[in-house]
This record gives structure tokens, sequence and C-alpha cells, in this order.
């Protein structure tokens, strides 16, 4: 699982380093969090989602607790189909994760500045490598799954799913009722199904 980590790490810094022409545009800044506030899916795969649950086990007590609230909220929120900020989005409007945030966030920038009526403008080549590089993550967690991440994280939670999934096992039934109903994709099926 190291290994993997380290890879994960090799993918975004790829993906940083063919985007940077593009990015060097944005006008992205600290402080505008219209991505995190006005947020549709997070989605993010598995192993982001271990990375990002380790991170929240180094907090202090009542900070975890504080998040693993807002996680639940959030999920509550989205299963009613009601907006929700993304957890991790500070009152400061920084990112309480933002060392470990998911591609999902690493991949949006925009060359204007966004609003409710005006959403991240980016380009096709940036769009295009952002596909990509969810391809290559998805077949590096070849054995788990991919989707909104308070709901990756809440399957991370669940004993059983955590240990079969940090064996290297592969079950795809065991998540099957929770995953239709949640939006879960299977990275494995996913890869399968994607032009080369
Ligand atoms: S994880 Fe961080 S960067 Fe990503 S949407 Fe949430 S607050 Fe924003």
């Amino acid at each position: 699982m190291q290994d993997k980590k380290q890879q994960l790490i090799s993918i975004y810094d790829g993906f940083e380093t063919a985007a940077a022409e593009y990015k060097r545009e944005a006008a992205c800044h600290k402080g505008c969090a219209f991505c995190c506030s006005d947020a549709g899916s997070i989605d993010m795969t598995t192993l982001e989602g271990l990375v990002i649950r380790n991170q929240i086990d180094t907090l202090p007590r009542p900070r975890r607790i504080a998040v693993k609230k807002s996680l639940l909220a959030d999920m509550r929120r989205r299963e009613q189909k009601k907006a929700s900020a993304c957890p991790f989005l500070m009152k400061n409007r920084s990112c309480l994760i933002y060392a470990v945030r998911p591609f999902a966030c690493r991949r949006i920038y925009s060359v204007t500045v966004c609003s409710a009526s005006q959403h991240p403008m980016l380009s096709q080549k940036v769009m295009a490598l952002g596909q990509q590089t969810i391809r290559m993550l998805q077949q590096l967690d070849d054995n788990g799954y991919s989707g909104h991440l308070s709901y990756i994280l809440h399957m991370l939670d669940t004993p059983a799913f955590l240990k079969a999934y940090l064996a290297g096992e592969y079950h795809p039934e065991t998540v099957m009722a929770f995953g239709k109903t949640h939006g879960i994709v299977i990275n494995r099926v996913m890869t399968s199904r994607q032009p080369q």
C-alpha cells in the first residue's frame, strides 16, 4: 500500500507538471473557495480516501470529531439531494486537507473569476489530461472504487470493507447496494471500459 501511495503522488506530480503552463493563467487565489462551497460531486478513489483518512487521524480529537460530523452531515444532505459545501472547507475558506486533497480538486482551475453564473473555465487540454489522470488513478487503485468523498470515507470507516480492501481483496458484490444508491463506480470496471 505504501508503494501505491508513492505512485499516487507521482501521478499528481505528473499532472501538475503537464498542466503547469495552462495553470499559469489561472484566476484562482487563496481564499476563493467557489469550487468547494458550491460543490458538486467531489469524486475520489478509495486509495485517495485512505490517504485523507490517515490525515484525519492525525488531527486533535475535537477536530477529528467535528470533521466526522461534517462528513456525516454532507452524506445525509446529498442523500436528500440537497446542496452541500465540502466538509473540509474551513470557516476561513481554506482547505483542512489541502496537502492531501483529492485529484478532483487538483484538476480544477479557472482562467476567469468564478461566480454563480460563471463556472470554472479551463483549457480543453487540461480537461483531457484530467480524464487521462483519473484513468491512471483508477488503474492504480484496481481493487477499489470511486465516488463522492464523504461516501468513500464512509466505506473506509466500515471495518469489514477496510480489512478486505487493505488485504488487496476485490469483492464488489459487498458494496453493490450502497454503490447503486450513492453513485459509486468500480475502478476495475471503469478502466476496462475506457479506451486505452
Ligand atoms: S477537499 Fe479541500 S480543495 Fe477539495 S473541495 Fe474540499 S475544501 Fe475544496
